[in-house]
């Protein structure tokens, strides 16, 4: 075989494979894996087994992961031309496979008699939590129902799709129209790099000079930095009235109706599904158990947050009148604080950068693993790449065992995609053959390093680092042998960032920055006045962001809990409702935020915008146990890695926090790691 997409190796070839390769291969693996399904549904005709039916299935998606994941990683990573071209016409492909396999009704039927076999009771508790995802699943895609059901679940489902993108549309089209020439004396008070942002906008609608749109970047160089009172005002009403009634466009991109269609078809859609309404629905696949525990959850930070955020604007509006500002508005307060910011910590990444040179960045972050995991990181030459920036590292086990190991792709180079991420190289599994080690990616986009020195580093690149670190941790550290819950396969998603946003904790506590930092040209640790500074920005407006968080989360959680067929959505009665309770300082009454509310009319946070605080939740007092036993104590470190980390999908995520923490997650340490606690 000359294919190395196909070959059963133990890391894919990046010094072999070839865009030419990907198309023969994807093809050979779907047609190998559709003639398997059929073959085992047959099969699975009377008493199917973990080894007959679920098994071979898992062999046939290590497999499709073998050839198409080194193709997706290396069209984030090392894009050219041509490999953009098969990866469209390969993605297409597989993208087709699996809605078909998701809409397979004997695979259903066969999955279905496997879960009521005798057998399954002697299953071990991975391999039952598989069955019942897959089942689960099943029932999610409409392929249980029965007719008409199933063809008006379908259809609903199509016509939902298009009203998305619908909605989508409408915000980029309202986004993009919108455009206002600045004169040279409205630029007062914003800066040299900003103003380039409003220069180039100006020139993409053919305009000299500089101009504001509502591109983000633009809008926020304006409501940041304008002197001009009156341009933030503009500013501020065309942003929030995007796609609305309101505003300079009103009626023009209007997603008022949209939202009433979408409202109406989902509640139906959850339904037919057997869900009371769509809030219902979303957690049927979340860590909260209820919608009492959701509200409960999100108003208990409401009532312990807002006294800190009413603190914090009360401290703001001080400092406006000592700027001519009598009266705070909305569009008065990102120029304010950016202001305050600067007047109370004078923090600059220049500052901090000469403390984190890579290395030692890497080097602390590994000792950290060793000694709350019991695994060391040790770097292996010689292994195939696909740039030579990249390294590999193997985390080794108390007893010399290779457990895991990762890629790391720390630079910013031409033909890579933007951001920082955690991928799946290869997943941890048990097969006829033995055990599949987990491989993860580990990409991240720092400036490389400059005239021979090791790469700097700012304080956001740091914790991104070990965020991402914390995702590879929860892949690499799983025990779980059956594919489907395996690392953070299976894990639910209001509760899948606890190791990521766990790990951020360590470079803000003195005990983490101390394994971290070490100055460039002297080796020193950073001084405590840095450290404190550093300390105050993460709790500089705390709670001002969190009551908009607050009020983001409850708007979409209550809009789906509440919905009725007979009265609509009553988006702006219940926004009003919602900032009666949760607000600092009130918007005015022709705001309207959620006409481009994306995440949750055209993303996947339908009721489910809760999560980002849910999960922050589950990382700050996952992170308490260890500043009550000690930031480094190994004992409370082997017990967050086999009780969160190895576990990965095969139990509730609210059993493994509990399991680790003794009890059920609580709010405090999230205030307290804001500054907020009383
Ligand atoms: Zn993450």
């Amino acid at each position: 075989m000359t294919n190395p997409l196909l070959e059963d190796l133990a890391l894919p070839a990046f010094d072999r494979i070839q865009p030419d390769q990907v198309l023969p291969a994807v093809d050979t693996c779907l047609a190998r894996y559709r003639a398997r399904v059929e073959e085992l549904v047959a099969a699975a005709a009377d008493a199917p087994s973990w080894e007959t039916l679920m098994a071979p299935l898992e062999a046939e998606e290590a497999a499709l992961e073998r050839a198409w994941g080194p193709v997706t990683h290396l069209h984030s990573v090392a894009d050219s031309e041509a490999l953009r071209e098969v990866y469209q016409q390969a993605l297409d492909r597989i993208t087709d496979f699996s809605s078909e396999l998701g809409q397979h009704r004997g695979l259903f039927e066969a999955l279905k008699r496997l879960r009521d076999s005798a057998a399954f009771a002697a299953l071990r508790a991975d391999q039952k939590a598989v069955i019942e995802h897959e089942l689960r699943d099943f029932e999610l895609s409409g392929v249980a129902l029965e007719e008409p059901a199933r063809t008006r679940f379908r259809d609903i489902s199509r016509e939902l799709a298009q009203l998305e993108t619908a909605f989508e549309q409408a915000v980029m089209d309202a986004t993009d129209a919108y455009v206002r020439p600045l004169k040279e004396e409205e630029l007062l008070g914003i800066p040299e790099s900003e103003r380039a942002v409003l220069a180039q906008a100006a020139k993409d609608h053919e305009l000299e000079g500089h101009a504001l749109t509502l591109q983000f970047p633009v809008y926020n160089a304006v409501i940041t930095y304008a002197e001009d009172r009156n341009l933030r005002f503009e500013a501020y009403r065309a942003f929030g009235t995007r796609a609305s009634d309101q505003g300079p466009q009103a009626g023009q991109f209007d997603n008022g109706p949209r939202i009433e269609q979408i409202m109406a078809l989902r509640h139906e859609a959850a339904q037919l599904l057997g869900y009371d309404n769509p809030a219902m629905l979303s957690l049927a696949t979340k860590m909260a158990p209820t919608p009492d525990r959701v509200l409960g959850f999100l108003r208990d930070i409401v009532t312990r947050a807002r006294p800190g955020a009413e603190r914090e604007l009360a401290d703001l509006a001080d400092f406006g009148r000592e700027h001519g500002i009598d009266e705070l508005q909305p569009w008065d307060v990102p120029f304010l604080s950016e202001k305050l910011r600067l007047a109370r910590y004078q923090l600059s990444d220049e500052e901090l950068k000469p403390y984190f040179p890579l290395p030692r960045v890497l080097a602390g972050l590994f000792e950290l693993t060793e000694s709350l995991f019991g695994v060391r990181v040790r770097e292996r030459a010689g292994v195939p790449v696909w740039h030579g920036d990249v390294r590999y590292y193997e985390l080794v086990d108390a007893d010399e065992r290779v457990v895991a190991a990762f890629y790391l792709d720390a630079y910013a180079r031409a033909r890579k995609r933007g951001g920082a991420w955690m991928d799946v190289c290869r997943t941890r599994f048990r097969h006829s053959d033995g055990l599949e080690r987990p491989v993860a990616y580990l990409t991240c986009n720092f400036a490389p390093p400059v005239g021979g020195k090791a790469a700097l580093l700012t304080h956001d690149d740091v914790t991104t680092m070990f965020h991402e670190f914390g995702h590879g941790l929860h892949h690499m550290l799983t025990e779980v042998e059956a594919r489907g819950v395996s690392g953070i396969s299976g894990v639910e998603w209001d509760a899948v960032e606890l190791p990521s946003q766990f790990m951020e904790n360590f470079c803000w506590t003195r005990v983490g920055l101390d394994r971290i930092t070490a100055h460039v040209d002297t080796g020193a640790q950073m001084p405590d006045d840095l450290y404190q500074r550093l300390l105050a920005t993460r709790h500089f407006h705390a709670g001002l962001f969190l009551v908009r968080q607050l009020e983001f989360g409850l708007f979409d959680f209550r809009l789906h809990l509440e919905f009725e067929p007979s009265r609509g959505a009553r988006v702006l009665e219940l926004l009003e409702q919602i900032r009666a309770e949760v607000s600092v300082l009130r918007p005015p009454s022709w705001h309207r935020f959620p006409m481009s509310f994306g995440h949750v009319f055209a993303g996947g946070y339908a009721a489910g915008y809760y999560s980002y605080l849910w999960a922050e939740v589950l990382s700050a007092d996952a992170y308490a146990a260890f500043e009550a036993a000690g930031i480094l104590d190994a004992d409370t470190g082997l017990r967050f890695r086999r009780e969160v980390l190895a576990v990965g999908g095969s139990r509730p995520a609210l059993s493994s926090f509990t399991a680790f923490r003794g009890r059920e997650p609580e709010v405090d340490a999230l205030l307290q790691s804001y500054g907020l606690a009383a």
